[in-house]
This record gives structure tokens, C-alpha cells and sequence, in this order.
């Protein structure tokens, strides 16, 4: 048989070192209002537990109502942190409206028998844990994977309070005593804390997962234009590079530079010049494929890497942009449109010929530099000589 004080005593202590532990790693990682939220929620549910489990000093109306509301308190502020975390938004309005009836409920159900109570209470908590389930499903299940497994726990929990609400008007003589060692009642009580504290584990791992994501895509990404940086735009052109002399097959290598961009900044300020960057970007973007790479080598100087492209195909691709590029309008703040053109250095590394990065790189700036020379708003191929790109057939 399950001695439910000992077992309230565990989870009372386990359930305080998961709130202590959030507590502390909440101060390292300070602009995470969803963790925020959760260990508030922690902290409700902590201070519930102990007023239901302290039962012996205090009055038991006090204990059955203060203890049984923080719960409810805690349960709703999960929601709210999956919300912050999901959808951007606590949402879940209605969470909080049933606050203050369900302590006016617990008020009113004073005067009845245990198992009736916890029938009812336990249908709350059940119907409070749901949303959070819900929210994860429809939002979080692709998101981060710890998500699932809070779900999971969550849902298990409010499906040993369903059982418990069962439970309790099936057998009511179970239920003469909260502390009344019983197996129904303790395993349902076992049950819905272990699945509390491994939800609280679980979101920490979440929150921890989507850090190390958002590191990564800055470690690895341009925030401006959300295009690969030049680091790994280099990287993933040697990596491209090796792949296609395994393969036999052609690798080319695009630089666009806006022209004359610093007029941009100089007429209509640095961030219409931003928003024309970030317009540029997603015209680019739109016309590659998923195997293309897209980086931004430098202020207003971007990098395609194109795997299995040969001269013809690159130019075919670089010619549409430039034209693409060339209609292009983007509105700024001072509701002037303005307009820009782009230059292009395009380099084919040949499979049989071994050549770096850095030198294909290097063969793409020199193309470039000659279609800034020649006139800009052009491209140019490397090793064909000024102009001669324009003499081959479009694709
Ligand atoms: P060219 O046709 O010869 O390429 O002329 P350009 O004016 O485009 O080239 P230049 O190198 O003289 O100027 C590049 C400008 O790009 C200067 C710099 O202020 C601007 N720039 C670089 N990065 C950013 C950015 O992130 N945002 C904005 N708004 N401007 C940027
Ligand atoms: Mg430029
Ligand atoms: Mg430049």
C-alpha cells in the first residue's frame, strides 16, 4: 500500500528543487519570459502542494481551498508559458477568468464529502492541463522535440485526474481522508506529480533546445537578410566543391554586388538601404533551387553556390536575376520608391580541374570586377573575356 504522506513528501521535495533549479538557471538565460512564466507556475504549484500536505497545521478549510487554488493558479501559468513559447502570446484568456471561480467553488464545496470534492477537482485540473496539451500539438510537436515528452506528461496527467475522479466516486470509502493510504488513491496521486515534475524537465529541455537553435542560426546566418554568413558560405562552397569532383560534375560560383548602393544609404538613409538589401535577398531567393546556396559574402555583396551548373546554366539563372533585380522597387519610409541594379562575377569549377574555394572565389571577384568596369548592371563569366558572356546561348 502506498503511504501518501512519504509520497507527498517526496514530490513536495522534488518538486522544490526542480523550482530552486529553474530559479537559478532562469538568471543566466534572463530574456526568457516563457521560462519565467513557468517556474512562476512551479512556484504556484509548490506553494499548493505544501498547503494541501500541511494539512495537519493549518485549518483544513484553509488547506482544501488555498491549496487546491494554487494548483489551479500553477496549471494555468504552464499554459501561459507554452503560449509565450508557441505562439508568441499567453492567449488562453479564459484560464484566468475561471480563477476566481474556482475559488469561490472550492469555498462552496466545502461542506461536502472528500470524494465528491476530489471528483470535481480533479475534472478541473484535468480540464486546466488540456489546453496545454492541445497548444502543443497543434504548435510545438514540430517545434522542439523535449516539447513532445511535455505533452506527453501532461496528458498522462490529466488522464490519471480523470481516472481519479473516477475513481473517487466509484469507491468512495477510499476517499474519507486526503492522507488515507489507498492504492486507487495514492497511484492516481503518484501518477499526476511525476507527470508535474517531468513536464517542468521536460519544458527546461525545450527552452534549452530552442537556445542552442537560435544560437546555431546565428552563428550560421546573416539577420538581416537570413541568408548563410561568409564563413559558412565558404565552408559550404569547399564542401560543394569536394562533392562534385567525387561526382564529375560542374560547380559554379556567383558573386552579385549592388550597384552603387552607398547612393542608396546617402539619398534615402541606412535603413531604406537595409530594407532594399532584405527585398534583394528574397527576389534572389525566389528563383534558386533547395540545393543552392545563398550567402551574404559582404555589405552589398552576396554569394551563390550553385552545385551541377555549368557556364551556360549559371548564366542562364544570373542573367534572370539581374533582369529580376533590375524591375525591382522597393518602397521606403519616405514613400519614395527606389530602384537598383546588381553586377555579377560567375566562376565554373570544372571537375577535372582541382581548384579551392578560395581560388574559384577569387575568379568570381575578377568577373565581377570586370562587370563593374564594363558598365555594371551585367554579368560577366570568369575566362571569357569581357562581353563574351553575353554571346552565349541562354540556357
Ligand atoms: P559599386 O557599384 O562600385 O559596388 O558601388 P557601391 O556604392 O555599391 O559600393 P561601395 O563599396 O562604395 O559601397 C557599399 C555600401 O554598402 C557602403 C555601405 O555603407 C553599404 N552597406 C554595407 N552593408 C550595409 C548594410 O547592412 N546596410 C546598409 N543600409 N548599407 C550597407
Ligand atoms: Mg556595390
Ligand atoms: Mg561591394
Amino acid at each position: 500500500m502506498l503511504h501518501i504522506p512519504t509520497l507527498m513528501l517526496a514530490l513536495l521535495l522534488g518538486f522544490l528543487l526542480l523550482t530552486l533549479e529553474l530559479g537559478v538557471s532562469q538568471r543566466g538565460l534572463r530574456a526568457r519570459p516563457e521560462l519565467r512564466r513557468w517556474t512562476l507556475g512551479c512556484w504556484a504549484l509548490l506553494g499548493g502542494f505544501a498547503a494541501l500536505a500541511a494539512r495537519a497545521a493549518l485549518p483544513v478549510d484553509l488547506s482544501v481551498v488555498l491549496g487546491n487554488a494554487l494548483i489551479c493558479l500553477g496549471l494555468a501559468l504552464y499554459a501561459q508559458a507554452l503560449g509565450i513559447m508557441l505562439i508568441d502570446s499567453p492567449g488562453h484568456r479564459a484560464l484566468w477568468q475561471v480563477q476566481p471561480l474556482i475559488w469561490l467553488a472550492l469555498v462552496l464545496m466545502l461542506d461536502w464529502p472528500l470524494y465528491r470534492r476530489t471528483a470535481v477537482m480533479s475534472l478541473v485540473y484535468m480540464a486546466l492541463l488540456v489546453p496545454s496539451v492541445v497548444l502543443i500539438v497543434r504548435h510545438g510537436w514540430r517545434a522542439e522535440r523535449s516539447l513532445r515528452t511535455v505533452a506527453l506528461t501532461l496528458a498522462l496527467a490529466a488522464a490519471s485526474h480523470l481516472v481519479r475522479a473516477w475513481h473517487a466516486l466509484s469507491t468512495p470509502e477510499d476517499y474519507g481522508d486526503l492522507m488515507q493510504a489507498s492504492l486507487g488513491q495514492g497511484l492516481t496521486f503518484l501518477v499526476s506529480f511525476i507527470c508535474l515534475l517531468g513536464a517542468g524537465f521536460g519544458f527546461v529541455l525545450a527552452v534549452f533546445e530552442r537556445v542552442a537553435r537560435q544560437m546555431e542560426e546565428m552563428a550560421t546566418h546573416d539577420g538581416l537578410t537570413g541568408c548563410w554568413n561568409r564563413s559558412t558560405t565558404d565552408a559550404l562552397l569547399e564542401h560543394e566543391l569536394q562533392r562534385a569532383r567525387r561526382n564529375g560534375a560542374p560547380v559554379a560560383f556567383v558573386l552579385l554586388d549592388l550597384d552603387h548602393f552607398k547612393q542608396v544609404n546617402d539619398q534615402h538613409g541606412h535603413r531604406a538601404g537595409d530594407a532594399v538589401l532584405r527585398t534583394f535577398a528574397d527576389v534572389v531567393r525566389g528563383r534558386l533551387r533547395a540545393s543552392d546556396v545563398f550567402g551574404r559574402t559582404g555589405g552589398e555583396e552576396f554569394g551563390l553556390v550553385l552545385p551541377g551548373t555549368d557556364v551556360a546554366g549559371a548564366r542562364w539563372l544570373v542573367e534572370a536575376i539581374r533582369r529580376a533585380v533590375e524591375t525591382m522597387e522597393v518602397t521606403v519610409a519616405d514613400g519614395q520608391p527606389v530602384k537598383i541594379t546588381v553586377s555579377a562575377g560567375v566562376a565554373v569549377a570544372d571537375p577535372q580541374v582541382s581548384l579551392s574555394g578560395d581560388r574559384l572565389y577569387g575568379q568570381a571577384d575578377q568577373a565581377l570586377y570586370e562587370a563593374k568596369h564594363a558598365g555594371r548592371n551585367r554579368v560577366e563569366v570568369h575566362g571569357l573575356g569581357v562581353g563574351a558572356s553575353a554571346t552565349l546561348p541562354l540556357g
